[in-house]
């Protein structure tokens, strides 16, 4: 067993440009084990990662966020530590630049877990939490893709096949050197989605949950059907009460989540 590890994804499907997204990818992924291996812990490994992911437009999370119907912004986060099981979230905030920053002060500096959306955003001013202007999410790309969705009429995750990119949603996971997990998530969620729609991301133990007694997890997907199943949960349920080892824990959890969507379905 190494003496840390530390995991980040930048969303699930096909990558157009992976020499760009492998090169983000690696650059942040460095900085974050840095942390780590010069002892610091677990939570500001995952903290770093996200923001960083959260800075680089290549990510659909804080300033490459994707943007809704109505050409908004609204972003969903959320942080959780193995350690105490605190946990911070944030899900509709249209003016933060780092979205992952609210949720930590959140968990930190709140007596909640979840805030959304305008107290979300008067939380983060009286903290403050860096914010920034709506025309700070609304960029070119993502004016034309949202106008592309549009079209479709469609909401779309921010790497299905009609993206000239793939773009997505951000997460990162660690073990520090003391064996403190923690876990973070942070998206702009699906292009057109509805005003006020929240996915998964911001939602413990649907798209992030750490627990030292199992595992540190962090989701990407389609928000609505890992709302319904709590996958992060399940398989941390699975590591601790069932004793499966990480990948029979993530694949009977996936199996799960896949079967019981497809009867939905139906
Ligand atoms: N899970 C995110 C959401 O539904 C989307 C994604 O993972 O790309 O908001």
């Amino acid at each position: 067993m190494s003496d840390f590890s530390l995991m980040i994804h930048g969303g699930a499907g096909a990558v157009r440009e992976p020499e760009r997204f492998e090169g983000a990818l690696r650059r942040i992924i460095t900085r974050g084990a840095e942390v780590l291996a010069s002892d610091g812990a677990a939570l500001e490994a995952v903290t770093l990662c996200v923001q960083l992911l959260e800075d680089d437009p290549l990510f659909n999370a804080g300033f490459g966020s994707v943007l809704n119907a109505q050409g908004i912004a609204e972003c969903d986060a959320a942080i959780m530590d193995g350690r105490t099981l605190s946990a911070g979230a944030v899900a509709g905030v249209g003016c933060i630049k780092n979205p992952i920053l609210l949720a930590r002060a959140i968990m930190e500096k709140s007596d909640h877990v979840f805030l959304i959306a305008p107290g979300a955003e008067e939380f983060a001013r009286a903290q403050g939490v860096c914010c920034v202007p709506a025309s700070y999410f609304q960029t070119q790309e993502r004016l034309a893709q949202l106008a592309r969705a549009k079209e479709r009429s469609a909401a779309a995750l921010d790497h299905d096949a009609e993206a000239t990119k793939k773009l997505g949603t951000v997460g990162a996971v660690a073990r520090d050197k003391k064996g403190n997990l923690a876990a973070a998530t942070s998206t702009g969620g699906m292009t057109n989605k509805s005003f006020g729609r929240v996915g998964d991301s911001a939602v413990i133990g649907a798209g992030v949950f750490a627990d030292n007694a199992s595992c540190a997890v962090s989701c990407t997907g389609v928000g609505e059907h890992f709302l319904r199943m709590s996958p992060a949960r399940t398989v941390a349920f699975l590591i601790e009460d069932l004793a499966m080892d990480t990948k029979k824990a993530t694949d009977e959890a996936q199996r799960r989540l896949e079967t019981k969507s497809k009867a939905l379905a139906e």
